[in-house]
């Protein structure tokens, strides 16, 4: 099974619709509303959509296996 690190930053404030990154995406801890284009989810799904995207662009752009440096 393939892991791949993945910075965190405003996963759990991105649209997965649209991509817009706004703190006030997040009205409520459990609760995603993008305010650019109406988008509803739960706050975890978002997250974790947006964790797993970030995690397969990095897994594709690793050539290579990286070293343990
Ligand atoms: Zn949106």
């Amino acid at each position: 099974m393939p892991v791949a690190s993945v910075d965190p930053a405003n996963t759990s404030r991105r649209c997965i619709r649209c991509g817009h990154i706004d703190k006030k995406n997040r009205p409520r801890q459990d609760r995603f509303a993008c305010l650019d284009c109406g988008f509803v989810e739960h706050a975890d799904i978002v997250g974790s959509i947006n964790i797993a995207h970030r995690a397969a662009e990095n897994y594709r752009a690793q050539s290579t296996v990286p070293s343990a440096a």
